[in-house]
């Protein structure tokens, strides 16, 4: 039978809990309950749906405390942004119950037939690959739409955070969702193969890293069946001389640091004109230095650790390559406790092509900064990435809005604020970030058959 798999707390390196994986007999009985529930979830109203949907979202608020330290115990975030997230999932979970009548309504398109239209049916069992790095929110950002519009979900979670992928399955059992509807496979990657082959599963969504992601679509493809595909980024922070100043240096710290800068849409690469360059890099560098780094547990605490000692041993790699290449590292580190995995918040300058703080995504709280003297180049360097998850510059101009808006590769620009996912509006990259819409009717279409339908 298969190990163990243990979860560690990453700000003390000790096991909190150990659990056991399914077999393959068990993973095959989840599919067979999935599909089962399918005949029947398939036909429930939309009304149904929605009652259901708003007692997950109740579900969520009462036990916010709870999940958000399960949360932080696995993966390091600073509790209170654990909280913030389970409220954004009971804010998704009434965004799909209010709107997915609406989203999922025929459309119709009149032809010479007497009727014509497009109705929005379900495909079956959706397989969903998540990741670690917001356990709950990248979960309910598919579950939410999925279940409304008829199909029922399979979680395979991050081997790191399976407590949180078992409160994630008990959201939806106390919430009153039939036996079936959402099911936590607690399987490992190697088992992901078998269930997307499965017959009875209809697609499959993945949150996570590039080889992930190529493994999971490629067996898709070679499956025929749909995929969507979200992974890493490595966002452009533009900074124009008419940008006000105190705002684009707060909101550019809290962009790269928040969850502990382990997000896709994190801004990782800052692009500032000349003009202002001396300006912002003073005070950026010294607010990155301020940040409290320390239990997560705590409120006072800014940064926690990395999720796993895996990720902070690449990191620190990545940055000894980049400082290597000829990068300069800008201000003092923070104190890092003893135990667990630690790294301190800083700002690497001048990261020449070829060093991974110019090519590769830095996940955590490192942030990449180069001088530039006009916009054209600063959107010449933002686009000279493999990724084009999100976006963002600072300016007052007009015509630098349009012209960012129009060039910068990316599934999203940001103008004055941060990039961030909002439940009403799509949610999604080009390039090596994937592909596919999330959130916003985009995300509720995604894994549903538009049958066109023709009555003479
Ligand atoms: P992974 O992509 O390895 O993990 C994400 C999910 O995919 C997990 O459930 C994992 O399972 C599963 N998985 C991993 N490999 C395969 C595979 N070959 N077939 C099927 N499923 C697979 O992310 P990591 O945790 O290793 O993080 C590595 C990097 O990925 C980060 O440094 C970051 O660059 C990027 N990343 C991006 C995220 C985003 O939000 N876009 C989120 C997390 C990571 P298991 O845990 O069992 O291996």
């Amino acid at each position: 039978s298969a190990q163990a798999v243990t979860s560690i707390n990453p700000a003390t390196g000790e096991v909190l809990s150990s659990f056991s994986p399914l077999s393959p007999a068990a993973t095959d009985a989840a599919i067979e309950k999935a599909d089962a529930r399918f005949d029947s979830w398939r036909h429930t109203s939309m009304t149904e749906r929605s009652r259901l949907m708003h007692a997950a979202a109740d579900v969520l608020d009462q036990h916010k405390s709870e999940y958000a330290r399960t949360m932080t115990l696995e993966m390091g975030k600073p509790l209170a942004q654990a909280v913030a997230e389970v409220e954004k999932c009971a804010l998704v979970c009434r965004h799909y119950a209010d709107h997915a009548p609406q989203y999922l309504a025929d459309q119709v398109i009149p032809t010479e037939a007497s009727q014509s239209y497009v109705r929005h049916l379900p495909l079956g069992p959706v397989l969903a690959v998540m990741p670690w790095n917001y356990p709950f929110w990248q979960v309910f950002r598919f579950a939410a739409p999925s279940l409304m519009a008829g199909n029922v979900g399979l979680l395979k979670h991050a081997s790191n955070v399976w407590g949180s992928a078992m409160n994630i399955e008990a959201v939806f059992r106390q919430a009153g969702f039939p036996d079936g509807c959402f099911q936590t496979l607690l399987i490992g990657s190697g088992a992901v193969e078998g269930v997307i082959r499965d017959s009875r599963v209809k697609a499959v969504t993945l949150t996570g890293s590039g080889p992930a992601g190529k493994s999971v679509a490629s067996i898709a493809g070679d499956e025929i069946k749909p995929s969507l595909l979200e992974l890493g980024g490595s966002d452009a922070f533009i900074v124009m001389p008419s940008a006000d100043m105190d705002k684009a240096v707060k909101t550019a710290v809290a962009a790269r640091t928040k969850n502990n800068g382990q997000s896709c849409i994190a801004a990782k690469r800052f692009f500032v004109h000349a003009d202002v360059y001396d300006a912002f890099t003073q005070q950026f560098v010294d607010q990155v230095a301020a940040l409290r780094v320390g239990d997560p547990l705590l409120d006072t605490t800014d940064i926690g650790p990395l999720a796993t000692r895996a990720i902070r041993d690449e990191l620190q790699a990545q940055v000894d390559a980049t400082l290597k290449g000829g990068a300069k590292r800008l201000g003092r580190l923070a104190d890092l406790p003893e135990k667990g995995w630690w790294f301190a918040p800083q700002v690497l300058a001048d990261a020449p092509a070829g060093t991974p703080g110019a090519d590769e995504e830095m996940f955590g709280p490192v942030a990449g900064l180069w001088k530039v003297t006009n916009l054209p180049e600063a959107i010449e360097k933002a686009n000279d990435s493999v990724y084009g998850l999100g976006s963002t510059i600072f300016t007052d101009v007009e015509s630098e809005m349009t012209l960012a808006i129009d060039s910068l590769e990316a599934g999203s620009t940001f103008v004055n604020s941060m990039v961030s996912s909002d439940p009403r509006l799509p949610f999604g990259g080009i390039k090596q970030s994937g592909f596919g819409r999330e959130l916003a009717a985009d995300g509720i279409r995604a894994f549903v058959n538009r049958k066109t339908v023709s009555i003479a």
